[in-house]
């Protein structure tokens, strides 16, 4: 079919505003903010309810068109721009926070809800309730980061953002609507059991399964008080003991580490941010109490920092980037890797080695993810967007880091092209063997963001 009439058929789906084959409007859905090289969008489509998802979907399978679902399009790693082309489709126009349940603690929305929506909605109408959201920019959408084994706030004590789904609404390529969860069964969307469970294949997947339509979110309670405590340690080596210390106390909420060359008194230090969350006053003093008595015994120090330090690494989100060495240009390519706490230390030595070796001012952190059993490294290398050479600086960065991290036995996180066919190289055999026939199953034509997840 031409161009001309498949632009005709998808705007009698969504309407002619929220359809567009014009080079000024696809220039921004053919790049991400980091440093993967941009490729040409066909179309953007901006669907507005399931149906019309179901209808747009038809026509690419029938088509053969690739489509690349796109939330916040903030990941970063190349994941939504069109690799091999066709219709970008994005969701936010799906904005509906449709259920809030208070007493099962669950927010059930569509795709293109973002994080700062549901944050300002809950403050507002829930206060005592709050989102798993990640310190990316409040554009992000849930379903986006959910969907890429997020993290954030809660995801020392709780998990990975995608662990905290309940239930799935999808659209297969077929055209058909699926529910996945509590929600094929029954009213409440409040569990992904005690059926057989779907809903991991469609995290991680990058949108090369199905588009997700609608999902249930776990939510938690908000304490009254939270604050940090942070420390400041010099020997790296001492993290993992010290760190599943913390962890086995049960004090903290959150727990990051910061590892950085700028500002000057970071250097040499890793530093360490202990969220602790309590509803009285004597609560939060006993946990900062635990906490000081830890870092002691671990040769790590307690350290007071300014108020308004605090009240920045406080925020939600918080501006994660403000140490990044930002060059002229300011591209700045985040990435990471999921490891198991033993490896901090050399993850430490990885990332600041790559970076010294590409002259980019080592600048990264981690983050506990479920009480210890994974931490989720980033690293951020920057780079000069109007300079071609500095973009091919930090991809080449990228990928050391990435094959550095899967030799000493961790997984990069939300993995560009290269890095995606990196862990396909080490994936065991049948396992592959696996991802290739439910791919071929469920997306028989290869139009679900065709390029990624390729088992050659
Ligand atoms: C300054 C900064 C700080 C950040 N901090 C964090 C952090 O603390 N924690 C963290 O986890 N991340 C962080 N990120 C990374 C990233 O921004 C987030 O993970 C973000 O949530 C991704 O969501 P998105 O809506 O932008 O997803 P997108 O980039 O739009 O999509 C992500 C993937 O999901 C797929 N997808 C999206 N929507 C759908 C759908 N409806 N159906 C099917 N597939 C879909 C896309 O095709 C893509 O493969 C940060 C990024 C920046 C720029």
């Amino acid at each position: 079919m031409s161009e001309i009439n498949i632009l005709k058929e998808l705007e009698d789906i969504v309407g002619k505003d929220y359809v567009s084959n014009r080079s000024e409007d696809l220039y921004i859905y053919s790049q991400d903010p980091g440093a993967s090289l941009s490729r040409p969008a066909d179309f953007v489509v901006m669907p507005i309810t399931s149906k019309e998802v179901q209808e747009i979907v038809t026509l690419a399978n029938r088509e053969k068109i690739p489509i690349v679902p796109m939330g916040g399009g903030l990941t970063l790693s190349g994941l939504v721009i069109p690799i091999k082309g066709g219709i970008v489709m994005d969701m936010k126009r799906m904005n509906k926070i449709i259920e809030i349940n208070e007493l099962s603690r669950f927010a059930l929305i569509e795709a293109g809800v973002t994080s700062g929506q549901l944050l300002a909605y809950l403050n507002t109408n829930h206060p005592d309730l709050q989102p798993p959201v990640p310190d990316a920019p409040p554009s992000i959408t849930i379903a986006g980061n959910a969907l890429i084994h997020g993290s954030g706030y809660l995801s020392q004590k709780f998990g990975d953002h995608g662990s905290m789904i309940n239930g799935l609404e999808v659209i297969l390529p077929d055209g058909e609507l699926y529910k996945l969860g509590s929600c094929a069964v029954s009213d409440y969307w409040f569990t992904r059991g005690p059926i057989p469970d779907f809903i991991g294949m469609f995290t991680s997947s990058f949108g090369t399964i199905g588009i997700i339509t609608k999902l249930s979110i776990k939510l938690f309670p908000k304490h009254k008080i939270r604050t940090l405590v942070f420390g400041l340690c010099k020997d790296p080596k001492t993290l993992p003991k010290l760190i599943s210390n913390i962890t086995f106390d049960d004090v903290a909420e959150d727990i990051l580490l910061g590892i950085a060359d700028k500002p000057d008194w970071m250097k040499g230090y890793v530093t360490i941010m202990v969220y602790i969350t309590g509803e009285s006053e004597d609560e939060i003093n006993n946990k900062t109490k635990i906490l000081k008595k830890l870092y002691r015994e671990s040769k790590s120090r307690y350290m007071k920092v300014p108020k308004r330090l605090e009240e920045i690494f406080l925020e939600k989100p918080q501006f994660a980037a403000t140490a990044a060495d930002f060059r002229k240009g300011g591209g700045f390519e985040y990435v990471g890797a999921f490891v198991p706490l033993k490896l901090i230390p050399e993850m430490i030595k990885i990332g600041s080695e790559i970076s010294l070796n590409h002259e980019i001012i080592p600048t990264l952190g981690a983050r506990l993810i479920g009480q210890g059993h994974a931490v989720m490294f980033f690293f951020t290398y920057s780079f000069n967007r109007a300079d071609p050479k500095d973009m091919e600086n930090a991809r080449d960065a990228l990928h050391e880091t990435n094959k550095a991290v899967l030799e000493i036995g961790g997984i990069p996180w939300k993995a560009e092209l290269a890095g995606q066919q990196l862990i396909l190289e080490k994936m065991d055999t049948n396992y592959k063997k696996l991802l290739k026939n439910i791919k071929n199953l469920l997306d028989p034509n290869g139009i679900m963001n065709p390029g990624n997840w390729e088992v050659k």
